[in-house]
């Protein structure tokens, strides 16, 4: 199932095989059980999940709808993670060593964004970073990676842009707040629940910046996969239904590149996922 926000309102997306895109409208389908909106089928995953899978879905209303409308299929996520150095060729284009624990910082829920958004550059050192992002559908408290799945509800394509002269802001480092910029947490176009991947576990997931090719990578090259980044945060700190893990870049970031390259106006990143779609995000002033 891929599940959008549409104006505010969660839907189910329909394959359109071929023709224009169409959503089922879960408030009304569910005869105002489930929803309206992101939030409350989040709070409520598994009995929607359970409706779901037990409705003739192909049965149900859709209706063409205007990607325009998409928004982040977590618009107010309570808690949102990221996770550094999480690729073994980003850890050494960074010149990190490789951490015994997932890397872990917050990118504040106030940067996150549609899958078509226009970010305004808050200086001359903004960086892509193409990131697999997971969303939290069952609360997990020191859950074991075996277990970790079950508390997914789905995976969304995500950019975790970064601000480096704010990010390694002396004495040791302000991850939290380089990568928490209005609008620096692009997300979208969907979610799609695990089981509509062949293998959840290796994704091709590649960058791009103004057509060309900046990353280019598979999910089964983390360090910590889903599973592992789970039962780590999870020792720790609660997860809950809609919070969000930004699970790392690959190699490829502009900070590396000799020269460095980063993002100025006008630019537009596209991100893709396999299985998970692609989100377009256009630097402006
Ligand atoms: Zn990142």
């Amino acid at each position: 199932m891929r599940l959008a926000n549409l104006a505010g309102r969660a839907s189910i997306i329909v394959d359109g095989g071929g023709k224009e895109s169409r959503a089922i409208d879960v408030h009304r389908s569910s005869d105002s059980v489930f929803g309206p909106s992101m939030r409350e089928i989040y709070d409520d995953w598994s009995a929607f999940r359970e409706w779901a899978i037990s409705t003739d879905l192909a049965a149900l209303d859709c209706t063409p709808f205007d990607d325009a409308d998409l928004g982040a299929p977590v618009p107010e996520p309570r808690q949102v993670f990221g996770v550094g150095l999480n690729y073994l060729e980003h850890a050494a284009e960074s010149g990190m060593g490789l951490p015994d624990f997932p890397l872990t910082f917050t990118k504040f829920p106030s940067c996150i964004v549609g899958p078509d958004a226009r970010v305004s550059l808050p200086s001359a050192s903004v960086d892509w970073e193409a990131e697999l992002v997971v969303v939290i559908g069952v609360r997990a408290h020191r859950v074991v990676a075996a277990d970790a799945w079950a508390h997914v509800a789905g995976l969304t394509v995500g950019q975790d842009l970064s601000e480096r002269v704010v990010q390694k802001r002396p004495p040791s480092a302000q991850f939290s707040l380089g990568k928490s910029f209005p609008g620096f947490g692009p997300t979208g176009p969907w979610i799609t629940t695990p089981d509509e991947l062949d293998d959840r576990d290796d994704l091709a997931i590649d960058c791009t910046l103004n057509g060309d090719t900046m990353q280019a990578s598979r999910t089964g090259d983390l360090i910590f996969p889903v599973p592992q980044l789970i039962e780590s945060l999870s020792s720790i700190v609660p997860l809950g239904p809609g919070d969000l893990i930004f699970t790392g870049t690959p190699s490829g970031v502009g900070m590396a590149r000799d020269p460095q390259h980063f993002l100025t106006p006008g630019d537009v990143v596209v991100t893709t996922i396999e299985g998970l779609g692609s989100i377009t995000t256009t630097m402006t002033d």
